[in-house]
């Protein structure tokens, strides 16, 4: 990867998980929405040298029959912890199967750690069963989007994948 590159991020995550949350604390500048379009909310970030594009998928059903169609050069996976409104691990299971997604980074955000009710970022690992990820690389990271804290060594991880 070099300076400037384009990178396209699936970023998934029930409503209220932190998305929004999250990609304004990776913005390094205003994040312009390119297009809403069938349910998806793409976003444009620079951050690190790099112009994330951001598909804000938000794990809802209604919209995965559509996927396929957009998923063929995908560069990372973002997806928010567990909790209980966020994908449960057969839902993620099901999504990292897809095809063209084979072999892509997933990275994991235990987000919401300055909440004392958050789940430590281990028991999210479990939780999702991320140790059965062999075929990618993958990891999870605490952060609370909201203070930022985490968010750049979680950008820093990207930053490693791509290079
Ligand atoms: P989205 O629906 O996934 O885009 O979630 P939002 O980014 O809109 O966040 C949903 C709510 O959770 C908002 O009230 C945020 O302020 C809050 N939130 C997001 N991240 C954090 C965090 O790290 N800590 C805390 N305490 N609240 C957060």
């Amino acid at each position: 990867g070099s300076p400037g590159q384009e990178l396209r991020i699936v970023l998934l995550g029930l409503d209220n998980a932190g998305k929004t949350t999250l990609l304004k604390q990776l913005a390094s500048e205003e994040v312009s929405t390119i297009t809403p379009t069938q349910g998806f909310n793409i976003k444009s970030v620079h951050s690190h040298g790099f112009k994330l594009n951001i598909w804000d998928i938000g794990g809802q059903r209604a919209v995965r029959p559509y996927w396929r169609k957009y998923l063929g050069s995908t560069d990372l996976l973002v997806s928010q912890g567990l909790c209980p409104r966020v994908l449960s691990w057969q839902e993620l299971a099901e999504l990292t199967e897809e095809e063209s997604l084979l072999g892509v980074p997933l990275l994991v955000f235990a987000n919401k750690q300055d909440l004392v009710t958050a789940a430590p970022a281990a028991e999210i690992a479990e939780g999702l069963n991320l140790h059965m990820y062999r075929d990618r690389e993958w990891q999870i990271q605490a952060c609370s989007a909201l203070s930022g804290e985490g968010v750049q060594d979680g950008m820093n991880w990207i930053s490693k994948q791509i290079m």
